[in-house]
């Protein structure tokens, strides 16, 4: 039976043939792909528009760590030599305005239901298809339930005491109004030094009557040397599109930046650190690839000498040697956390009189509660107008737990999750047959440049779907042993990296009692992909495949 037939054969049986969540990068292509493909799909968001993360994060200075040349789409050509980016890094606006275009350019509005949170979803083990509820009580049936919500969407915001009693605003970064917030004249508090509040601080540094940064671990922040991209070298971009997509493809972080070494061991210092000296002026990831980051992050001697070498910049910055100790990480070493970038002379800006910095680790002066007035830390009050929580996300997990997901036999993907997630390539989870996860947990993701792994993901599940058609399958799920195999590789990897010697989100240290595991893939997306293409060349090696009784399929 061909493709088409089977896709006709199960029309009526469900709502639709595939029920996608988020419209943001993924759930945009995944969209797209599958209606190429000839099938019925709806999308669910929970904005009143496209661009999921970039829907959501408004807040001041959000901007993009990848290059904005590759922070978008390959797979269509009109689209990439049609659209032009103006930074050398994408802000909010533009990144927002481009997946607008694209929605608009293929038409996916169509199939996507706007303002509609996904609240629950079941499994029918004997129709082999999923029931998807959204919050409006809405219940829509189809054969394969698509995650595709993203990795850093469900906002975290620690529970301190006291915040109904606080008489002024208070925002979280990934909620920020999209009408702005007029922060002159206010007293503002941030809590929270990560990628978003350093972008933050920076940006409203010197706009606020004062600004104080509530600070709990100092990051490594590189220069990102952003700028306007010049019409020459946009065409240069456009001119070589392939060859640029393809070095990404085949990068560890899918990223297309030589490296000036692949290893510094034999290196001596002095020649790290001219290499390094000039990565730091290139900026950005371009510094990370000064060696090869696998490297970097594996090689504890090397790591020390850069992460000295970051310090020594940084301290540099700041006028004040005591808040110059405190911005300093000594804690972890660089890239065990997500390293952010810094846009906008972000360690500068506590050389302003108008900002200060408050040191809210155990060893400094921890905070007790939120006030009427403001932050009460164990060392006194701080007085706020506004009080801005830049305090991240419940990582690549929390979107999809954050739905009740009830596969086989009545298992939640909660209880089945409780110890750490467990994926067959970061792809599919035993006991959830149909439900694929873009970019999710075990895959390299967060780790890379994420449009090159979502469109990886998004082909590789579509080539899938479209191998069941052929093959008259209903389900899939991995098996036991395959999804074993994958978890017991992806923790060894992690162990033997630098990740181990940070508390971070990528563990999902960030979020009280959540289990500690390392849970993106870090063997990097050129090595993720050959397995990835090894597994569908093979059959669907390490997947089994069933067909059911009650199937639209069924007997075919
Ligand atoms: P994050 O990296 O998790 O940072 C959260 C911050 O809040 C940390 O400084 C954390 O301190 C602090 N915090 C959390 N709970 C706290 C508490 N109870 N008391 C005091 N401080 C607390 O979150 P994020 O900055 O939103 O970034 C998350 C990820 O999103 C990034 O790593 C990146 O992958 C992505 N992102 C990318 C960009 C970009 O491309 N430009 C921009 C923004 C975000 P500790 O470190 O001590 O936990």
């Amino acid at each position: 039976m061909s493709e088409t037939d089977a896709h006709t054969e199960r029309d009526g049986a469900t709502d639709v043939d595939a029920v996608v969540v988020g419209a943001g990068f993924s759930g945009l292509y995944m969209l797209h792909r599958l209606r190429e493909q000839g099938f019925d799909v709806r999308v669910f968001e929970k904005g009143d528009d496209v661009g999921g993360t970039w829907y959501w994060n408004r807040y001041p200075g959000a901007r993009c760590d990848s290059e904005s040349h590759i922070y978008c789409y390959s797979f269509d050509e009109e689209i990439r030599q049609e659209w032009e980016w103006s930074e050398r890094y994408p802000e909010q606006p533009e990144i927002l305005s481009y997946l607008q275009f694209v929605a608009d350019r293929l038409d996916l509005r169509r199939d996507i239901a706007f303002e509609t949170e996904v609240t629950g979803a079941t499994y029918d083990a004997d129709a082999a298809t999923w029931a998807v509820e959204t919050a409006d009580g809405e219940r829509v049936t189809a054969r394969f339930f698509i995650g595709a919500m993203g990795c850093l969407s469900e906002p975290f915001r620690p529970d301190f005491d006291g915040l109904d009693d606080f008489e002024g605003d208070w925002y979280h970064t990934a909620r920020w109004p999209d009408e702005g917030v007029d922060l002159a004249d206010e007293h503002v508090g941030v809590v929270g030094t990560g990628s978003t509040g350093i972008q933050f601080i920076s940006e409203t540094g010197g706009e606020a009557d004062h600004l104080t940064v509530f600070q709990r671990t100092p990051n490594y922040a590189v220069p990102a040397r952003n700028r306007p991209l010049e019409d020459d070298e946009y065409e240069e971009i456009r001119a070589n599109y392939d060859e640029i997509w393809e070095r990404a493809r085949d990068s560890r972080l899918g990223m297309p930046f030589e490296h000036d070494h692949y290893s510094a061991a034999s290196l001596s210092e002095e020649e790290i650190r001219e290499t390094l000296e000039d990565r730091w002026q290139q900026g950005g990831f371009r510094f990370l690839h000064a060696f090869e980051p696998g490297h970097v992050l594996t090689n504890a001697e090397v790591n020390a000498v850069i992460s000295e070498f970051i310090r020594e910049k940084l301290r540099a910055k700041v006028d004040d040697p005591e808040t110059a100790e405190k911005l300093v990480p000594t804690d972890h070493p660089y890239g065990a956390k997500r390293p952010p970038m810094d846009y906008n002379d972000y360690y500068r800006t506590y050389n302003r009189d108008d900002v200060s910095l408050v040191d809210v680790s155990d060893d400094g002066e921890p905070i007790e509660r939120v006030t009427a007035d403001g932050i009460r830390t164990t060392a006194g009050e701080y007085e706020l107008d506004v009080l801005v929580y830049a305090t991240g996300f419940d990582a690549m997990t929390g979107a999809l737990l954050a739905i009740d997901i009830e596969g086989r036999d009545g298992l939640t993907l909660a209880e089945k999750w409780d110890a750490g997630p467990r994926t067959y390539l970061g792809l599919m989870t035993r006991g959830f047959p149909n439900l694929f996860t873009i970019t999710g947990p075990q895959s390299p993701s967060v780790l890379t440049n994420m449009p090159l792994s979502i469109e990886q993901h998004v082909e590789w599940i579509a080539d899938c779907i479209a191998y069941m058609d052929e093959h008259g399958h209903d389900a899939i799920e991995p098996t036991e042993a395959a999804e074993t195999q994958w978890v017991t590789n992806t923790n060894m990897l992690a162990d033997n990296m630098l990740f181990s010697e940070a508390d971070s989100w990528y563990r999902g240290d960030n979020i009280p009692g959540k289990t500690s595991v390392f849970t993106p893939f870090p063997g990097g997306l050129d090595m993720y992909r050959d397995i990835c293409d090894r597994v569908a060349g093979d059959d669907y090696d390490g997947f089994e495949f069933d067909q059911v009784a009650d199937a639209p399929l069924a007997g075919q």
